[in-house]
């Protein structure tokens, strides 16, 4: 991966900013997307962030030898800290866990006002993702799922509008952990994804089985065997095509 051609996966993410938009990639690492989005003239502006030293000083000197000091700034800083009101409509964050992209969003959940479109990449809970933007009155407007080499990821795109959409209010649990747009379409890494959480939830369900009873173990024993009911249901043939 590079300025130039990105992994399938930043490209799934590429694919879902808005043309002409002005960026905040927070987490930027190497600012490879950034830096790709402007070189295809896709955005005009971008802010690249990062709070850890390394990656924030890999992402500065990738700017500067591809001379996008102009159109990238680079800002060390925790999260949405990075921004100004107003600087930016489209943020993105990808390649961390779910739990953690759904806490930078709450931290800085007032830089957002500006912005018109997120596009998310967690890299598993993306029901936390999922939960938040419901939270926060976010309308889920596409997800996607692909392998690259031998991990399953998943991007979550949202915009102001109906958090309600594109739920089933009767099967909430399901939609949130699955995704309402990828349980649509079932692709074939999302039926590998669930069939590999399937084997690693009976694996720590059998686990508890032995383990000494106590109120914690029965409490996830009972989320375990719901999370295989719902993974069954969605798995099975038989689970009819929705409307
Ligand atoms: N976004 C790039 C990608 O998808 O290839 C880099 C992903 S890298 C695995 C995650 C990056 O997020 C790391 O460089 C880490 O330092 C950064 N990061 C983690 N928490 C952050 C936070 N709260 N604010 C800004 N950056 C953060």
């Amino acid at each position: 991966m590079n300025t130039d051609r990105l992994s399938a996966r930043l490209g799934a993410v590429a694919k879902y900013v808005p043309n002409g938009s002005r960026v905040a990639d927070i987490g930027s690492d190497h600012a490879y997307l950034p830096c790709y989005l402007i070189k295809n003239e896709q955005i005009s502006y971008a802010i690249a962030g990062e709070v850890v030293l390394g990656p924030f000083q890999s992402a500065e000197r990738n700017v500067l030898s591809e001379g996008l000091a102009d159109k990238i700034s680079v800002r060390m800083g925790d999260g949405l800290a990075v921004i100004q009101p107003d600087e930016v409509d489209c943020v993105t964050i990808a390649g961390m866990g779910g739990s953690l992209i759904a806490n930078i969003l709450e931290q800085g959940k007032e830089k957002l006002e500006s912005v018109q479109r997120l596009v998310l990449q967690p890299n598993i809970n993306a029901i936390s993702i999922r939960s938040w933007l419901i939270e926060n009155k976010w309308e889920l407007v596409a997800e996607e799922i692909l392998e690259e080499d031998g991990k399953i990821y998943e991007v979550i795109v949202a915009e102001k509008g109906d958090p309600y959409n594109p739920y089933f209010p009767e099967q909430m649990e399901r939609d949130l952990l699955f995704g309402p747009f990828l349980l649509q379409r079932k692709e074939e890494a999302f039926m590998k994804k669930w069939s590999l959480e399937q084997k690693n939830w009976q694996r720590i369900y059998e686990q508890l089985e032995v383990a000494t009873p106590s109120v914690e173990t029965e409490e996830k024993k009972q989320q375990l065997l719901s999370q295989l009911k719902l993974a069954e249901e969605v798995l099975s043939d038989e689970d009819s095509e929705r409307t």
